[in-house]
């Protein structure tokens, strides 16, 4: 009996799909980043004291949260998170940006008025079909 099936040699490596990475250069996710970054630093600044730069704590939140936008399957389309019905965060790291949102949003009005009109209007985003 004759069969198509082809066995791999032992040790074949089969590669996997690259995982999809989102452009971090284009507007609306470049406006998110941001964003994130203002919002992270007006925390930092005022809980954790830092003068110039974040501390290790909200580096690693924001290296994580730039991950999240690479990986963000809305891409360019993207809600804001808060309005995201996937939300793609780990528990832990999405109370740390609640707690990010909840003290530098209202801030931000005031440090970066511009900034936080558009992520206003950015709430107004639906999440797209997927
Ligand atoms: S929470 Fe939603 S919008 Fe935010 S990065 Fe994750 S998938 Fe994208
Ligand atoms: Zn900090």
């Amino acid at each position: 009996m004759t069969t198509t099936t082809k066995t791999l040699a032992a040790g074949t490596v089969i590669p996997r799909p690259a995982k999809k990475q989102n452009d971090l250069n284009g507007i609306r996710l470049a406006r998110e980043r941001r964003t994130m970054t203002a919002m992270v630093r007006i925390f930092c600044r005022d809980k954790h004291g830092a003068r110039a730069g974040l501390c290790c704590e909200c580096e690693a939140f924001l290296a994580y949260a730039d991950v999240r936008l690479e990986r963000c399957r809305f891409g360019e389309a993207k809600p804001t998170c808060a309005n995201c019905p996937v939300h793609c965060y780990q528990r832990e790291r999405r109370e740390q940006a609640r707690d990010v949102m909840r003290y530098a949003g209202p801030r931000m009005l005031w440090e970066h008025p511009v900034m936080s009109l558009r992520h206003w209007l950015d709430g107004f985003r639906k999440a797209p079909q997927l």
